[in-house]
């Protein structure tokens, strides 16, 4: 019995599959799939041919790209959501946050915790330095009054991106948008 490379096998599984080998061919590759896992699983339709390999491959530099476009993105939201605070604009504020938190999900998946940290940190540096910029401390507070201040609108914005992921993430799963 004649054997064939893989190679020869993978270009004629189409042709078999589709009712137009030769006895011949179809023969070749019945024989070489009893022998070979590999093409085998191809065969029957277990893998793609050119299967999760090459997928994987331009996810990963996609997403490698997308890095550093998704954290510009937050650093930019987080920067223009405290701005507008300091001008009394929380209303937008309370939406600009949880937008941050929605898109760390949307395209840092597991990793989507990192947003709300972001923000977290973010803010704690923006309000003291802002407060003590303003003389917080030399007019009217206290050390523990900065902290507690500084602390509370930190905490505002990290619950507000926090719920902008959980409601991403639950309306992905709704739609079973996951990978
Ligand atoms: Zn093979």
């Amino acid at each position: 019995m004649n054997k064939i490379s893989c190679d020869t096998c993978l270009d004629l599984i189409p042709l078999v599959k589709d009712g137009v080998a030769s006895a011949d061919s179809e023969n070749l590759v019945l024989g070489h799939i009893q022998e070979c896992d590999a093409c085998r699983e191809i065969y029957n339709g277990e893998k793609e041919i050119y299967g999760a390999m090459d997928d994987s491959i331009v996810a990963k530099k996609i997403r490698r790209n997308l890095w550093f476009f998704v954290i510009t993105i937050i650093l930019f939201g987080i920067s223009v959501g405290i701005m507008i605070t300091d001008s009394m604009n929380m209303f937008y504020n309370a939406l600009i946050m949880p937008a941050i938190g929605g898109f760390g999900y949307l395209f840092l998946r597991k990793k989507a915790y990192y947003a709300p940290l972001a923000v977290f940190l973010f803010s704690v540096t923006w309000n003291l330095i802002t407060n003590i910029a303003d003389g917080f401390l030399r007019s009217y507070g206290t050390v523990w009054e900065l902290a507690y201040v500084t602390l509370f609108m930190s905490g505002v914005y990290t619950l507000f991106s926090v719920i902008g992921l959980i409601i991403t993430w639950s309306l992905c799963y709704a739609f079973k948008k996951e990978d």
